[in-house]
């Protein structure tokens, strides 16, 4: 398949007229063709029309109908075959392993989202009958549904350029939602994304829905990105990147004439917490997870472990000399674009004006290498300075070593909000652990207990969110089934004729649904 460099607008191809983007190999700092034009601020509008003008006809496709909609997205993502491994391992510097396995986990999503749709329960139905002779009033018939938002402008990522990106979890969620669909692309991977987007086009084609259920755009964030999110016609938006970024779309989002939610997840230091019995029975393994985990895709991941907080003592020097002897000897690896590693090499420069550098990893010739770095500083260093808390996107990791158990739990209090807390413990750190349990529950979205934060399992329990700056909004996720509900608001229907309701809501309940029917969960 021959890259173009357009733009989808529905199914339109059309080329963008604005400055151009090229996908960079950052391997070689090679600059890949063709050229993508940014879109105009007409084309943004064009979209969003079209989007507009899907919405009432897509979300009430049956629920069948929809399920299979994205299993065809899944479908064509897979029959791209290698030229999408090809285009995606060239435009990230990511090896093939993690862009095969991130496209299967693309697809489970999209798969995952099916069966959610399929199941309805997310339409979460209640029904309150009738009391006509209820005393001092009566009661009317009230029945609650969740229905979409409206069209939604996706964000894609720049660390997942399949499963964060044209056709991952935002888009999943919102298209299973019932949301059209409008793909701001990340500049850092255009060719994957129209191989993807294309492939979106195709199954919206072959299932016989309205054009305008997906679109994909390039061009600049402060350009395409913001016009897109001041139109009148988009009703969220999804986005995962840095914490300027997903400010900047917060903002604009509530100075709208009609403000709108944003769901930027953006940015977290994911502390590992390692319990003085822990400590002592195993310090050597918990290093070499501790290192495997911080060196893993080059630590772009926003659940890599950023932060690591212990009572110092014999236990955890033993801990930072394995660590840093395996840290010695870890390679460098590339990293997503020249713009991400001049980020790291700053946020290392940082760490290292106000931290003791213990441990780096081996240096390499060549463009765009991420070199791991350990850090060490004391507690009272770490609560007197902030920037000791800023994310480092890439594999470096701070050890703030504590006196006391109380001044672990005055450094968690100190924390910003975070995806991920992980407590590493035996049986006697039990109470430790549940002393700061409260804290940590306030303060992060997913709590693990003796593993490690990176690997996020796509499942109906997953929680990838937490408070700001790890998200904009503490209430959602953005990976599992629950991320649908971002993208859903409830309406009440009082008093109407039955064959006036929607079908999820009428007396018979035609799609067979658990309702919530005066009071009780239904079989
Ligand atoms: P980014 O710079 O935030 O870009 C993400 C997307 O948002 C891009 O499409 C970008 O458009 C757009 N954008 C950025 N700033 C904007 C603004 N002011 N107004 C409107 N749109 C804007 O993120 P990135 O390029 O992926 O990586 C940069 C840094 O983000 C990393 O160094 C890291 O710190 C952080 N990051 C965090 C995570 C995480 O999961 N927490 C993931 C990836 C990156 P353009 O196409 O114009 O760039």
């Amino acid at each position: 398949m021959t890259l173009t460099g357009n733009m989808l607008i529905g199914q339109h191809a059309i080329p963008g007229s604005r400055e151009a983007i090229r996908g960079i190999n950052p391997a070689t700092n090679a600059a890949l063709e063709p050229a993508y034009h940014g879109g105009t601020r007409e084309q943004v509008e064009h979209a969003c029309a079209l989007a507009w003008s899907a919405f009432d006809s897509y979300r009430e496709t049956p629920l069948v109908a929809r399920a299979e909609f994205l299993e065809a997205i899944a479908n064509e993502v897979e029959a791209l075959g290698d030229e999408l491994i090809e285009r995606a391992v060239a435009e990230t510097g990511l090896p093939h392993p993690r862009i095969q396995g991130e496209r299967g986990r693309t697809c489970q999503q999209l798969r995952t989202f099916a069966r959610t749709v399929r199941s309805g329960e997310w339409l979460d139905v209640r029904v309150d009958t009738p009391q006509p002779q209820r005393q001092p009033l009566p009661r009317a018939d009230l029945r609650q549904r969740q229905v979409p938002l409206g069209p939604v402008a996706v964000f894609g990522a720049s660390n997942f350029p399949l499963a964060f990106s044209v056709a991952g979890g935002d888009t999943a969620s919102a298209l299973a939602a019932g949301c059209p669909v409008i793909v701001k692309a990340h500049s850092a991977h255009p060719g994957t994304s129209e191989l993807v987007g294309r492939a979106v086009a195709r199954a919206v084609k072959h299932c016989g829905l309205p054009d305008g259920v997906f679109s994909l755009l390039f061009g600049s964030g402060r350009e395409v990105g913001i016009a897109l999110v001041n139109d009148s016609r988009i009703k969220a938006v999804g986005f995962t990147g840095s914490r300027s970024g997903g400010i900047a779309l917060c903002k604009a989002a509530q100075a709208r004439p009609e403000p709108i939610p944003v769901y930027a997840e953006m940015s977290s230091i994911n502390p590992v917490y390692l319990f003085p019995a822990a400590l002592q029975s195993r310090s050597e393994t918990l290093a070499q997870g501790f290192v495997t985990s911080l060196t893993q895709g080059a630590g772009q991941f926003c659940t890599n472990p950023g932060l690591v907080i212990a009572v110092q003592g014999p236990d955890l020097a033993r801990f930072i000399n394995t660590a840093s002897d395996l840290l010695r000897h870890s390679p460098a690896q590339t990293m997503l674009t020249p713009g991400i590693s001049n980020a790291y090499e700053t946020g290392v420069g940082t760490l290292a004006e106000h931290a003791q550098v213990v441990a780096s990893g081996l240096a390499a010739e060549g463009p765009n290498q991420c070199q791991a770095h350990l850090f060490v500083t004391g507690a009272q260093d770490f609560l007197a300075n902030h920037r000791l808390q800023s994310e480092v996107f890439g594999a470096a990791s701070l050890i703030v070593q504590c006196t006391s158990a109380e001044e672990m739990h005055k450094v968690t209090e100190h924390l910003e909000g975070q995806l991920t807390a992980t407590l590493h413990l035996d049986d006697h750190d039990l109470e430790h652990a549940r002393a700061l349990l409260p804290t940590l529950e306030r303060k992060a979205g997913r709590l693990l207990v003796n593993g490690w934060p990176t690997g996020v399992e796509v499942c109906d329990a997953m929680v990838h969110g937490g408070p700001f700056p790890a998200t904009s909004d503490s209430r959602s996720t953005s990976v599992g089934t629950a991320a649908i509900l971002r993208f859903l608001r409830p309406v009440c229907y009082q008093d109407f004729p039955d064959s006036l309701l929607p079908t999820a809501l009428q007396q018979a309940n035609p799609l067979s649904l658990r309702r919530l029917l005066d009071g009780q969960r239904e079989a």
